[in-house]
């Protein structure tokens, strides 16, 4: 990589060396269009292109200002639980790091044409995942849930061959890092220890400055990395999100949702969901993800072996005890996890207090909405309306608040018993409605990317126009707010009619 960076410029873990990053110069696009131009990322980053000309260039690829120097770094990682080998950033370029307000942030162009780690892929991403990325990474962004950002999406008439003929578009992504579980698990199955090392010292330097302090550093960075992956878990689980591929190179070292491909917001709540068409043993399944996380975890944790005391030379009992202190930082996902859900579910619930019943409540509730299958959002949501008591001045057609859920399932009793329960709950808690209301609408979205939504903004993107991808982006960027009555669909299910979408990798 290139020695002098422009101003305010740097080269990340990239810098490390020609083990770690190859340069890549990226393959430009004929009539490049900027379809999408995240102007509030923008502006927060500090992010100023000498014109609007020279960003379009730089992020279609078709140019690269003085003194960047674009790479694609090296990975490997488990797909599907069986070791993949070398993957690396097959489409995906990196620019550069951008010293920003909000700290160094790798700027990275996805899609910008083939690397020494395509294999037989083409470099190319189609514009509609490209527009899923975009969307999904900014609507986790605005739910509260760590990601990857986007920060533009530019379209070409490129043709790019899928099952069909479709086009291309690159989506610039910004992150603190791009770092994958898969990185480290390169460079160890390849006996590259001093690389692993050097990359695990940099890494801690520059993300987790409080492990230095501790007696294994690499030990208390993976205890890190396990509760913030804990974190993560629990948000997507609370707010139905299945990502699809939580192959070991697409789990983030710093805990954020990364690399959109198949994945899908729940409607109807069903955990045993399988939004990724190619996904045929439901590996990925939403209630399985947590489970895959810790799964991912010990992939992470076996990398670091030789770091921790338990390389080649090492004797058996040196091995024992490095085992040991890994398991024992991995530990820290699963005692996280589940704390981390419950408290992310009594919010749901609108509950202050906290009471030894209410992981039940909470299972139950959801275990209700399977078995009814009810909107997962939706039903959240209205929960919120529920009132705790009759009140002085109920609304004469709905006294209690929870007809639309009596009116929606088929085992009434079943459902009244879990009202009567929560109803208790409450008033044990001296819960006020209208607090309590709010309170629920703060944490459980009117407006998450369903699938159909992506789905009808993509259609008219495919023919051209923008308006629909543009109002869906900013309805999501504001999802606890109840969408204006003009756009109240964009809280609603799919309609009954229309087939489920299949997402397969393809993209
Ligand atoms: P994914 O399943 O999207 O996480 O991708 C797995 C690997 O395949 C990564 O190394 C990607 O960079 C690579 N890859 C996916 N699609 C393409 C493509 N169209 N061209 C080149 N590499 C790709
Ligand atoms: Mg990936
Ligand atoms: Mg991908």
């Amino acid at each position: 990589p290139a020695t002098a960076w422009p101003a305010g410029w740097q080269a990340g873990h990239a810098g490390l060396g020609p083990a770690f990053a190859t340069p890549v110069a990226p393959s430009p696009v004929p009539q490049p269009r900027m379809l999408l131009r995240n102007a509030a990322l923008a502006d927060a980053l500090g992010w100023a292109p000498p014109s609007a000309e020279a960003e379009l260039a730089l992020l279609a690829g078709n140019a690269v200002w003085h003194g960047l120097q674009p790479v694609a770094t090296v990975y490997s990682g488990h797909q599907f639980g069986a070791w993949a080998g070398q993957l690396g950033d097959g489409r995906a370029l990196l620019l550069g790091t951008l010293e920003t307000p909000q700290g160094p942030q790798e700027i990275q162009l996805k899609g910008a044409g083939p690397t020494p780690y395509s294999r037989r892929g083409d470099g190319r991403a189609v514009l509609r995942s490209s527009i899923r990325e975009y969307l999904a990474s900014e609507a986790l962004h605005a739910l509260g849930i760590p990601t990857t950002r986007a920060l533009a999406l530019v379209g070409s008439p490129l043709k790019v061959r899928r099952e069909t003929v479709e086009t291309a578009a690159l989506v610039t992504r910004v992150a603190p890092s791009f770092l994958r579980f898969g990185h480290f698990e390169h460079f160890c199955h390849h006996g590259h220890h001093a690389e692993l090392a050097r990359l695990a010292d940099w890494t801690i330097q520059r993300f987790f400055p409080a492990a230095q302090e501790a007696e294994q550093p690499v030990l208390a960075m993976l205890a890190e990395v396990s509760r913030r992956t804990a974190e993560l878990l629990a948000d997507w689980q609370a707010v139905g999100f299945c990502h699809g591929v939580m192959n070991s190179d697409n789990m983030s070292l710093l805990g954020l949702t990364l690399d959109y491909g198949p994945y899908g917001f729940l409607d109807r709540f069903d955990p045993s969901h399988i939004c990724n068409h190619s996904d045929h043993q439901g590996r990925y399944a939403f209630a399985r993800q947590p489970s895959i996380a810790g799964w991912n975890l010990q992939a992470l944790a076996s990398a670091l072996l030789p770091l921790v005391g338990g390389g080649p030379s090492a004797s058996e009992a040196e091995r024992e005890a490095a085992v040991e202190g890994l398991l024992g930082a991995i530990e820290t996902y699963r005692q996280t996890f589940p704390i981390a859900l419950l408290r992310r579910l009594r919010a749901k619930l609108g509950l202050r207090t906290t009471q030894p019943e209410d992981a039940a409540l909470a299972d139950d509730w959801l275990a209700l909405l399977a078995s009814e299958r009810l909107d997962h959002t939706q039903s959240w949501r209205r929960l919120a309306r529920l009132r705790s008591r009759h009140a002085a001045d109920p609304d004469p057609t709905d006294p209690a608040g929870d007809r639309w859920l009596r009116d929606h399932v088929i085992d009434r009793p079943r459902a009244d018993a879990w009202l009567a329960r929560y109803r208790a709950r409450l008033q044990a808690e001296a819960s006020v409605d209208a607090e309590r209301a709010a309170r629920m609408a703060a944490v459980n979205p009117a407006v998450v990317l369903r699938n159909h939504l992506a789905q009808a903004a993509i259609a008219e993107a495919e023919q051209g126009g923008l308006d629909e991808l543009q109002r869906l982006a900013q309805v999501l960027a504001r999802p606890y707010d109840e969408p204006a009555a003009a756009l109240a669909h964009y809280a609603e299910p799919p309609p009954a009619d229309l087939p489920p979408l299949e997402v397969s990798c393809s993209s």
